[in-house]
């Protein structure tokens, strides 16, 4: 095992593990020593359809060939496209585009505080989770739960009100005490918190203090958005409906992508003016779009993303059963969390060094997020790989 490595001229912003990849082909990565590996991990919940996929790399170079960028000054026929596509799958109407996860985060906030200002409240405020994680720009990193994102760079942005996850009477106490709230902020499944489901009770709930109080539900789907759950959004699965709905990582299948999926009572928030962004809504994204959601369309792939998924739950469950490390298997679709009972960052390197790649998060999770390709073969794979580095990492003595 070897310790992170920095790259020189690079600031050191990451602990890195020893390798670099070259290239890949679906679910598979090569690094440049000519080793194979297994993709669990998709570059974190980013290449929705795995490496080189052969319909993906023709759309894109035909469109790099014809425009990269042209900016907002003119009308971008392919963003009329992918709005009308992410208005269709998910029921809302109308959609901001940017380039990345906190992006469309920040631009959930700025409705939020519009959204009070325009009906008279002029200290709004957002209701955000234990948790949470939204990014790490300052407005973002504010929302975000977890303090070592915080450390370093405070004064946090103000007007968050912080409540624990699938917990009614909290958010029942806010709607009681707080008059200046304008929005609850959430994921419906937690990421780098450690994969913790919102329960379908628990979002219904909210919805409906959302309606009786006149706030904005906003659902943070930057991660467990795009298929990954095994429906086109993961609140979907609940039944309800967000006023606005950041989305990222999955959304261009690797090119820099970000939106903010909006419905009626958020739509028109924001005015000429008021945002924006230079590379946000560019042709090159908006195809990378456009073609993300054909494919998983024309491949089945997020009924392929829950039955796979179901399929690699239910193996580590078994496999897994009777480890009494072994906390908790949860998750849904292709975004699997196995919570141990002790902080497990090792299993990283020894996954690495097994050919396989995926994450450990919230010190004690590993964490599962393999491309909307992956196949039964392949799910049984990685728990091959998998299942004896955690039972041989759960033999071992406690560190004192
Ligand atoms: C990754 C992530 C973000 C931040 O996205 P970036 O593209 O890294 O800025 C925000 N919210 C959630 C839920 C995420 O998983």
């Amino acid at each position: 095992m070897s310790a992170p490595v920095t790259m020189p001229h690079v600031m050191p912003t990451y602990g890195r593990l020893p390798i670099a990849l070259s290239h890949g082909v679906g679910a598979h990565v090569w690094d440049t020593e000519g080793r194979r590996y297994l993709d669990g991990l998709s570059g974190i919940a980013v290449n929705t359809l795995g490496h080189a996929h052969p319909t993906f790399v023709a759309a894109l170079q035909d469109q790099v060939g014809k425009m990269i960028h042209c900016c907002n000054y003119y009308q971008v026929p392919l963003q009329e496209e992918l709005a009308s596509m992410l208005v269709a799958r998910s029921g809302l109407t109308n959609v901001f585009f940017c380039n990345s996860g906190l992006e469309a985060n920040e631009a959930a906030l700025k409705i939020a505080r519009k959204y009070g200002h325009d009906k008279g409240i002029a200290r709004a405020e957002v209701v955000v989770f234990e948790k949470a994680f939204h990014g790490r720009s300052i407005a973002t990193l504010s929302a975000t739960g977890n303090p070592k994102v915080h450390a370093g760079f405070e004064p946090l942005v103000e007007g968050f009100v912080r409540v624990p996850l699938n917990d009614i009477a909290a958010i029942e106490e806010v709607a009681r005490t707080r008059p200046n709230v304008t929005a609850v902020f959430l994921e419906v499944i937690q990421g780098e918190g450690g994969i913790n489901p919102a329960r379908a009770e628990y979002l219904q709930a909210v919805r409906r203090i959302c309606d009786e109080q006149g706030w904005l539900l906003m659902l943070d789907e930057v991660q467990c958005g795009i298929g990954r759950t095994g429906k086109w959004f993961a609140h979907q699965w609940a039944g309800i409906l967000p006023d606005v709905m950041p989305l990222a990582k999955g959304l261009g299948s690797g090119v820099p992508i970000g939106a903010v999926v909006c419905g009626p009572k958020a739509a028109e928030v924001l005015k000429p003016g008021n945002h924006g962004t230079t590379f946000g809504g560019n042709p090159l994204a908006m195809r990378a779009g456009v073609e993300t959601l054909k494919i998983m369309e024309a491949e089945g792939l997020m009924a392929n993303a829950a039955a796979v998924g179901e399929h690699l739950m239910a193996a580590l469950r078994r496999e897994l059963a009777g480890e009494a490390g072994v906390v908790e298997i949860r998750g849904q679709g292709l975004m699997i969390g196995i919570e141990l009972d002790r902080p497990c960052g090792v299993i990283l390197n020894r996954a690495l060094d097994a050919g396989l790649l995926l994450s450990v998060t919230a010190d004690k999770v590993v964490r599962l997020l393999p491309p909307l390709i992956f196949t039964t073969a392949q799910a049984d794979e990685l728990v091959a790989i998998l299942v004896p580095l955690i039972r041989q990492f759960l033999a071992e003595p406690v560190p004192a």
